[in-house]
């Protein structure tokens, strides 16, 4: 899809371009939390009336100083648009590039400086259950992009009794197998409407974040309820934003 919106913070000097639309259907998609949406696997949440066009984008960003752009979704890379922003975010603004919330699938980008990456799963039937596609391609890209020199982080929802402590574990240690200090973020699973998975507790937020740290070195955690995750600036300043576009 494309993009529809842009958003500044002034504190932090960064700006975030927001896609509409990802490749994936996963069932449990965190942007249910919004849209409360029960039904349809993937990212559900109302399609914009309009989208921004490229020369918009352009005059949006150059109105403000920026030192890092990011992109968000659904899945960013999803947008037609990408590659040209990326290009004259890099050569015209001069400012980083980031992926601030990726599923992988398009990996390494030129221009792009780095990624988090949300890999689902560490079973191949797992993961072809939770987003509809095999685990081989994320996993490739994800390595690829280390290799080319991108910064990049991962990131993996840990729902008990779907994606295990053994799973996340498992995760860990193959991307210490490429660099033990790659970042590393578990999130407790925050429910999402019409599953019926439950958050897991803090002694299992703990105990997996010890087994990870076994593996690698950078590990975090965050284990938010809903309420907690639908206000995130109440918690950080990095969320507080304004609208530029
Ligand atoms: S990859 Fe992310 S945005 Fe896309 S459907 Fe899955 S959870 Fe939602």
């Amino acid at each position: 899809m494309s993009f529809h919106s842009i958003t500044y913070n002034e504190k932090y000097r960064f700006a975030t371009l927001h896609n509409y639309g990802c490749t994936f259907r996963c069932a449990i998609c965190s942007y249910k939390l919004r849209s409360g949406a029960n039904g349809t696997p993937g990212l559900s949440y109302p399609k914009p009336k309009r989208f921004l066009t490229v020369p918009e984008m352009k005059k949006a960003l150059q109105s403000v100083s920026v030192d890092t752009v990011y992109f968000m979704g659904g899945e960013p890379t999803c947008s037609k648009e990408l590659p040209e922003m990326l290009e004259f975010i890099k050569n015209e603004i001069g400012a980083a590039t980031f992926l601030g919330h990726t599923n992988g699938s398009q990996l390494p980008i030129p221009n792009l400086d780095g990624a988090n990456v949300g890999i689902k799963a560490w079973d191949e039937q797992v993961h072809l259950d939770y987003t509809g596609r095999p685990k081989e391609l994320i996993y490739q890209n994800f390595e690829a992009a280390v290799c080319s020199g991108m910064r990049m982080k991962a990131n993996i929802v840990y729902i008990p009794g779907y994606v295990d402590t053994d799973q996340i574990e498992s995760l860990a240690e193959w991307i210490a197998s490429i660099d033990v200090n790659i970042p590393f973020h578990i999130m407790g699973y925050i429910p999402v409407p019409g599953q019926t998975y439950s958050r897991p507790t803090d002694e299992q937020m703990t105990a997996v974040v010890k087994a990870c740290r076994k593996h690698l070195k950078n590990v975090a955690k965050s284990h938010l309820t809903s309420e907690e995750a639908l206000d995130l600036t109440a918690r950080d300043d990095r969320f507080a934003v304004r609208m530029i576009a």
